[in-house]
């Protein structure tokens, strides 16, 4: 089943659930203190679960355009290293705002997967909020007698609160997850660690794919639950992963979600996927994060120094540095992936195909300029190891060069190897540290997925979701 159509038939579903199809919300925000990027389905409904405005239907369902590069969910570093993490990536979702409950919502998802999209129950296995006697809340034994009625119960797995309990932040409506995930090992590699499940840790072929969160409850001020009057579900699924699970592939950069941008690089840059895990990751990289910019670019937010802007870029560098260093590119060719981009996902999102020449242009500008940041930077780095007495570089001046071009470790170390030089490491993780520091010094803990920064009741302060870059924090007054 290709792509498209597997994102069609999750929509016909919820309509013929009597849900209200509606496009997804822009990814990149503009007017949310609170977040910069749109990091779930659920984000652009806040609102309605707060109750500060009121649904036109009370049941919706729509793929969403979701970044997850920083504050709560920050999956970058993972990203091209697994390969079902991404920054960008859609969320399936359908919603009851104060209409169904966890009944129809175990049973709709059951009903799809297995029904509509076939997929095998010996292969899935559900999660049920196990209960935490510090929290006062209690095991979720209504979704399990629901999730009974359908797969064995060796199948259901209980889980902690981190996995299976969603709250929004300190206080406001919280409640038990289920968690759907897939194991798609080979027999062989199921023999070899004894029939063990392996849900949640970390296997890349055994994946959440389906979090379905039941709201029942708002947390108070002092920390206490009560029931909320009207409930609701929120639920969301990783559509690549959901892709790579029907189309029978292991990885959900082999679902043709991701194979024509692949392609392209290949032709591109002459350089084979699949031979060299270091340039597999690399191509992973590109692939992925092409994506990111590009529907950021397209929702109006340009690469810059600051704020989102500054978000964007560095996930442009992260692109180009990667491409310059293990697939050999010294000149812009990430530009070049916007058309294949714009081609396969237009017919979904006609926003990529509309700005398709914007977001070519930028990109190309953006690979042209850093690209000589980094002729800069190795000018520099030449200089800094003539000076070199030994054969050890200073572990500062390395970070002189990440700090000030932009040069990661790995690019300084493997040019420094190639003349026969070794980076003082333990000194280039001090003065990164340093950095750290003093970034989140400047900054608020983050408690979810907005920061509150007052507990008192009636004054709430917000901020921007936590940044390992300097974004200023800019605090709101919410009366
Ligand atoms: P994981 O444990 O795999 O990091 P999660 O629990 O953080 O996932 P949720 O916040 O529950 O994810 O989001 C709902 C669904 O979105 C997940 O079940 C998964 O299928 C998908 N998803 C989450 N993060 C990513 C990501 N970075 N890239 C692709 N899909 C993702
Ligand atoms: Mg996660
Ligand atoms: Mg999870
Ligand atoms: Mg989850």
């Amino acid at each position: 089943m290709k792509s498209q159509e597997i994102r069609t038939k999750f929509l016909e579903f919820f309509k013929s659930k009597q849900h209200e199809i509606v496009p997804s919300a822009p990814m990149v925000l503009k007017n949310d203190p609170t977040l910069l990027f749109t990091n779930s389905g659920m984000a652009p409904f806040k609102e309605y679960f707060l109750g500060n405005a009121t649904p036109k239907n009370n049941r919706i369902s729509d793929t969403q355009k979701c970044l997850r590069v920083s504050g709560k969910h920050n999956d970058l570093e993972e990203v091209g290293y697994d390969t079902y993490h991404h920054t960008m990536f859609e969320m399936l979702g359908n919603w009851s705002f104060g209409d169904y409950f966890k009944k129809e919502a175990i049973a709709w998802a059951w009903e799809l997967l297995t029904e509509v999209y076939k997929i095998p129950k010996d292969i899935l296995y559900v999660t049920v909020f196990e209960g935490d006697e510090k929290d006062g809340t209690k095991m979720d034994q209504e979704a399990y007698d629901i999730w009974k009625q359908y797969i064995s119960e060796d199948r259901i797995l209980m889980g902690n609160k981190k996995d299976n309990f969603w709250e929004m932040g300190d206080q406001g409506p919280c409640g038990p997850c289920s968690e759907i995930h897939v194991d798609i090992r080979s027999a062989e590699e199921k023999a070899k660690v004894d029939g063990k499940s392996l849900v949640n840790e970390d296997h890349p072929q055994v994946v959440e794919i389906w979090n379905l969160v039941f709201m029942q409850y708002n947390r108070k001020a002092n920390g206490s639950l009560v029931e909320l009057p009207a409930k609701h579900i929120d639920t969301g699924m990783g559509f690549e992963r959901l892709c790579m699970v029907l189309q029978g592939v292991q990885s959900n950069y082999d679902t043709d979600v991701f194979t024509p941008l692949i392609r392209e690089i290949e032709t591109i840059t002459g350089v084979d996927y699949g031979k060299d895990e270091k340039v597999d990751i690399a191509i992973r990289v590109i692939a992925d994060h092409v994506r990111a910019v590009s529907f950021a670019i397209a929702d109006g937010q340009l690469p810059s120094n600051n704020g989102a802007g500054y978000v964007i870029r560095r996930i442009l560098r992260r692109a180009i540095r990667y491409g310059f260093t293990f697939l050999n590119k010294k000149e812009p060719f990430i530009y070049k992936l916007a058309e294949t981009l714009s081609h396969q996902m237009g017919d979904a999102f006609p926003e990529i195909r509309k700005q398709d020449s914007l977001v070519h242009n930028v990109i190309k500008e953006e690979e042209h300029s850093f690209l000589r940041t980094l002729d800069q930077g190795l000018l520099l780095l030449d200089k800094v190891i003539e000076d070199t007495k030994g054969k050890e570089v200073s572990g500062n001046k390395a970070f002189e060069l990440y700090d000030t071009y932009g040069f990661p470790l790995d690019l300084t170390q493997l040019i420094a190897r190639e003349k026969g030089y070794e980076i003082n490491e333990e000194e280039f993780n001090e003065g990164m540290q340093a950095q750290k520091d003093r970034s989140r010094a400047a900054s608020a803990s983050e408690t979810g997925d907005w920061i509150s920064l007052l507990e008192d009741e009636t004054e709430e302060f917000v901020g921007y979701d936590t940044l390992e870059v300097d974004v200023k924090l800019t605090r709101y007054r919410k009366i």
